[in-house]
């Protein structure tokens, strides 16, 4: 048996584990200190009442042999389809139909599994810096080349996404076959505008690229002229495939739903992406719990619609306070407005662990170094709006404390 020599290339993340080495050591050893997290990547905040009252009455079906449901169907059930197509996207102008969604346990695998039907001589483009998941999957496909001493891999395009270019990334001068796009972004809270959007779709659709867009913060726009989706631009249905998941829209990061898009106009060589990943999920994957899909499709109610807004502007809140403390503090940052991130740069001289140190050590208050995310993450800090409200304005009061001039 020879293994998979790919996975001999991946590194563990140090980010997060170092992160959290470093506030258990200062917790020990300041045992007092009330040390508050602002680094949280996951919501805290329960599941509407509306879903818990759909997985219950789910819970009574399944427990009755006359509604009692076994395998639940690969793509998803209609109610749930039609939901999702309906309030997503016909109901903002967006043609689709329902065999182009495909119901799955979130974005996270999705955008991992989707490497399965394009072939491994392909090249890809990601931002710099990014969601790690992009990279390393396709580090394991054996797409991804050899790693250089700056921790680049050699045949993967990096886009850099810094203040100079808003966050969002030039068109690269090498053509790449496979392009990430995330939007509202993790970790720079970042949006792209329809023009921007518009030049990749153009620019894909005149290299028959293929456009990944990973959209599982679009509940978190706020504004009329952001794009939630990749098809309200022009062409895309021809060069893109959307990722979108529960798990930030609904707090459903412990209950696994979300959904592929794959138009069937995407046509490569000849070839329809559509039916290659129906055959792809249908082989690899046996749906989703008929609890859960009932638990989605209450979120889609207008009761469930009220009630995930009250919660997303909890959060909204939150990065609100986080942006204007920090404005006042004097830093210059972003994001932070359709999105439960703030990226801030880091002050002069301060790379983006020295500045994580000296927070903690000052403020007991912890982020993320954006150096984590990528080398031109360097110099930049994530602080994150899905923790608890007092805590954030506590922390926020502790940083304006230590910084304001
Ligand atoms: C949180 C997140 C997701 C969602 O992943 P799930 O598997 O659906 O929970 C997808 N993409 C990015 C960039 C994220 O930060």
């Amino acid at each position: 048996m020879k293994i998979n020599e790919n996975f001999l290339k991946i590194e563990s993340s140090y980010l997060f584990s170092t992160v959290a080495r470093k506030q258990r050591e200062y917790q020990q050893a300041h045992p007092e200190a009330d040390v508050i997290r602002l680094s949280i990547g996951d919501v805290t905040k329960p599941l509407a009442p509306v879903v818990i009252d759909a997985m219950h009455k789910a819970v009574d079906e399944m427990a009755d042999e006359k509604t009692f449901r076994g395998y639940p169907p690969e793509y998803g059930y209609d109610f749930i389809l039609d939901a999702i197509l309906k309030h997503d996207y016909l109901d903002r102008g967006i043609e689709l139909e329902k065999d182009e969604i495909f119901l799955s346990d979130g974005a996270k695998s999705d955008c991992g599994n989707i490497g399965d039907i394009f072939s491994v001589d392909n090249k890809i483009a990601v931002c710099d810096p990014v969601y790690p998941v992009y990279v390393d999957t396709n580090v394991m496909a054996g797409r991804s080349g050899d790693k250089n001493e700056n921790g680049l891999w050699s045949n993967i395009i990096y886009m850099p996404c810094t203040a100079e270019n808003h966050f969002t990334p030039d068109i690269p001068d090498e053509i790449p076959d496979v392009i990430y796009l995330c939007f509202p972004n993790n970790p720079t809270g970042a949006v792209a505008t329809k023009q921007q959007l518009k030049k990749w779709v153009d620019f894909a659709v005149e290299h028959h690229s293929l456009i990944l867009f990973d959209s599982a913060y679009e509940a978190f726009i706020v504004e009329d002229d952001i794009p939630k989706s990749i098809y309200e631009i022009d062409g895309a249905e021809k060069c893109a495939i959307e990722f979108r998941s529960f798990s930030k829209t609904a707090g459903f990061t412990g209950m696994r739903c979300g959904y592929t898009v794959v138009p069937k106009k995407l046509v490569f060589n000849g070839t329809s992406l559509n039916p290659l990943w129906a055959r792809r999920q249908a082989t690899k994957f046996n749906g989703v719990s008929y609890i859960t899909q009932r638990a989605a499709e209450a979120v889609y109610t207008p009761e469930g619609q009220k009630q995930i807004k009250e919660i997303l502007s909890y959060y909204q809140k939150n990065a609100r306070v986080i942006y204007d403390g920090l404005k006042q503090a004097g830093f210059e940052c972003y994001g932070g407005v359709n999105s439960p991130y703030v990226w801030l740069k880091t002050p002069d001289g301060y790379t983006s662990w020295e500045f994580f140190d000296e927070l903690l050590e000052k403020c007991q208050v912890v982020g993320t170094p954006g150096s984590g995310f990528g080398p031109s993450g360097e110099g930049y800090f994530r602080l994150t709006s899905f923790g608890n409200a007092e805590k954030t304005v506590e922390a926020i009061e502790r940083i304006k404390a230590a910084y304001k001039k």
